[in-house]
């Protein structure tokens, strides 16, 4: 997976945010402030921007790029949790021209590490990291299991998406919705919908392009 991929990946992530940004600010007008959608949106189309203006040779770099746009561009929790994700999976991925998918699963387990980093959030809690990690897991089984790049982001991006649909039942501890105590629970978490839909733009660009 080259810098092209990971290119694709969040052009691909930014189309489906814009087309699912009503749907994540709902989410978050029913527990937090309705602004998740908007956030991702403005952030996702920086990335855009950026990407355009800027070369960036190597997968890493991609990723690193990505993660400080979100940082500057975005306010709220999401953009800062979402680009020290970025940022880590970049940095992870060091100056290599080629991920492969055990560097790629390492990544990914940066990335949840910046996020509990920043947040301190444990799974359970109702974020983002509900969803992430269930994805690190599910990545590093299907390798164990000799799953190529396609069906690993595939059972990856099915993890994401039960993790996020387990946030209804939990209440809120971290972050604007733990403000609402019991009464977020019943609610998908905005945060682990925004995931659930980047690690599916991930395994559609696999399927798209993996040899
Ligand atoms: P804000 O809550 O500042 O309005 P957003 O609405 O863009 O920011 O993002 C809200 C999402 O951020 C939540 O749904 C949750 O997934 C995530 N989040 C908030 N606080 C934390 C935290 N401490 N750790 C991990 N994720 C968090
Ligand atoms: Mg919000």
């Amino acid at each position: 997976m080259d810098a092209e991929f990971f290119r694709a990946w969040l052009t691909e992530a930014g189309t489906v945010i814009e087309a699912q940004r009503d749907h994540l600010t709902q989410l978050d007008a029913a527990i937090g402030d309705a602004d998740h959608g908007i956030n991702l949106a403005r952030g996702f189309s920086a990335i855009a921007t950026a990407l355009d203006q800027t070369a960036t040779p190597t997968p890493g770099s991609v990723l690193i790029l990505a993660g400080s746009t979100l940082i500057s561009k975005v306010g709220g929790a999401s953009g800062p949790l979402y680009g020290m994700a970025l940022r880590q999976a970049g940095k992870s991925l060091g100056d290599t021209a080629e991920a492969d998918l055990i560097a790629l699963a390492a990544s990914l387990e940066a990335a949840l590490a910046g996020v509990q980093k920043l947040g301190a959030a444990r799974e359970g809690e109702k974020t983002m990291v509900d969803a992430l990690a269930p994805a690190v897991g599910a990545l590093q089984q299907a390798i164990s299991d000799g799953a190529d790049a396609t069906v690993a982001l595939a059972a990856a991006a099915g993890a994401v998406a039960e993790g996020a649909l387990a946030t209804i039942s939990m209440q809120a501890l971290k972050g604007r919705a733990s403000y609402l105590g019991p009464r977020s629970v019943g609610h998908e978490d905005p945060g682990a919908a925004s995931t659930a839909i980047i690690m599916g733009a991930l395994r559609d660009v696999a399927r798209q392009l993996a040899p």
